[in-house]
């Protein structure tokens, strides 16, 4: 069911022979260089800053801190945004699963309204369509329980101060008529979608038009503090004046006292052109949405699977039944991919953002869920870390302190 990557090899020290994801329809696709190159670090000894992780997290960071003047080596072992960044939904979403106001909530939401700016700058700095588009998504109760959680789920949001509506079954499939016949409530949030899937040739043009120095295929194995800072890769020394550790879901690979796991998604496709889906749908256990090219994803699980990439059938078959449980138009689409991704979960729930004194280099990473919506909020506030600015957004929660204190 799953197709090979259409893009060009770039030796990667992980195979992914599940992932399916990118369109071959996509016109960004063909606009990657051909062949991949491999840059060697032997050529850049130095930089301000390293970063090690070329997910979207480590993207945003070595983008937002070239904005703030600092050159920035950027080290993947595999491809720019070839791991959970493309593997995701690329919903832009805040609200829809918050029944409270805490620390994390309000992260969310600050990344949610950052995003904007992001896909304009990758837009800018591009030329291409990142293919982000903001509009309101729909939670739906198809239970009487599920109604009265969103009813309160409204209520307390409204109440912080956020935008969220309460509508009734009629009203709902007034604005969406593909809804399913059982609905008993739903509620309108303001949020929005990117194609991820497009990321790895947009993100990698983006940061080598910002003058980021890239380096692929550029396993760092090692990172050392002190007066002089460096890297240790497989193909060569760095030495920064910062380095920021953005590995996802390996930082324990790099940093092992970093609670960090990986929680594996898996996630679906379906080629549904003719469908004329206006929102995105949030059920309990997963979301969906449809790309402007018209296929339609649906994800995603959250499992504690170590890094097997490999589909699990039970996964597969409660993910279609969700799916079409929630779009009954669904049956009759081909199924298009399926495909798996490892998040990079957080023992204690909240995202590492900020100095870590026991590495002496900054973290980015734990963003679980909403990593893609978070990521440019969080690579401003590590960009201001990095030229001594103040944060300007409250980031003690978040801290890596918290380690070494509660160590
Ligand atoms: C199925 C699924 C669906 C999701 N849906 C959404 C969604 O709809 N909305 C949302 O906001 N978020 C979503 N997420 C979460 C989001 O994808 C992640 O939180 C986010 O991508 C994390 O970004 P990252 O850069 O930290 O990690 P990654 O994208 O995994 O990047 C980490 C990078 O570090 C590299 N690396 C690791 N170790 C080394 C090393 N030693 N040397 C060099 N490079 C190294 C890896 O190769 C990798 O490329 C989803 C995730 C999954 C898996």
């Amino acid at each position: 069911m799953t197709r090979p990557s259409d893009l060009p090899p770039v030796a990667p020290t992980t195979q992914k022979p599940y992932r399916g994801c990118h369109d071959s329809t996509d016109q960004h696709v063909a606009l990657v260089p051909a062949p991949w190159r491999l840059s060697g670090v032997s050529d850049l000894k130095s930089a301000d800053v390293a970063v090690v992780g070329g997910g979207i997290i480590g993207c945003a960071i070595a983008l937002a801190a070239r904005r703030a003047g600092l050159s920035v080596a950027l080290l993947e072992r595999g491809r720019i945004c070839g791991e959970a960044s493309s593997a995701a939904g690329g919903l832009i979403c805040a609200q829809y699963d918050a029944d409270h106001d805490t620390p994390l909530f309000r992260l969310r939401v600050a990344g949610r309204d950052a995003f904007p700016e992001f896909a304009q700058l990758l837009q800018e700095l591009t030329g291409l369509d990142v293919g982000y588009s903001a509009g309101p998504t729909i939670g739906l109760a198809r239970t009487h329980q599920q109604r009265q959680d969103l009813i309160h789920r409204v209520a307390w949001q409204r109440q912080a101060g956020l935008q969220a509506d309460f509508l009734e079954p009629d009203q709902a499939r007034r604005r969406e008529p593909l809804l399913p016949p059982d609905l008993t409530g739903a509620a309108l949030y303001p949020d929005g979608q990117v194609n991820t899937q497009r990321w790895p040739p947009i993100v990698h043009r983006a940061l080598r038009a910002a003058g980021v120095h890239v380096h692929e295929g550029t396993d760092v194995t090692a990172v050392s503090d002190g007066p002089n800072p460096t890297v240790q890769t497989v193909r060569g020394t760095i030495s920064a004046q910062h380095i920021v550790i953005a590995a996802g879901a390996w930082i324990r690979h790099l940093l092992p006292w970093v609670p960090v796991v990986p929680s594996r998604g898996h996630m679906l496709a379906f080629q549904a052109p003719n469908l004329d889906l206006r929102h995105i749908l949030h059920v309990p256990g997963g979301s969906l949405a449809q790309r402007s090219d018209g296929r339609v994803v649906f994800g995603a699980t959250k499992e504690r699977a170590g890094f097997d990439r490999r589909l699990r059938a039970g996964a597969v078959q409660e993910m279609l039944n969700r799916a079409l449980a929630t779009l009954p138009d669904l049956k009759d689409c081909p199924l298009d991919a399926i495909w798996t991704g490892f998040r990079p979960e957080p023992e204690d729930g909240l995202p590492l953002i900020g100095h870590d004194p026991r590495s002496g280099c900054y973290l980015a990473t734990g963003h679980h869920t909403h990593g893609v919506t978070m990521s440019w909020h969080t690579a401003q506030i590590i960009a201001r870390l990095l030229t001594s600015q103040d944060p300007a957004y409250p980031l003690h929660p978040f801290t890596p302190h918290r380690l070494t204190t509660n160590a």
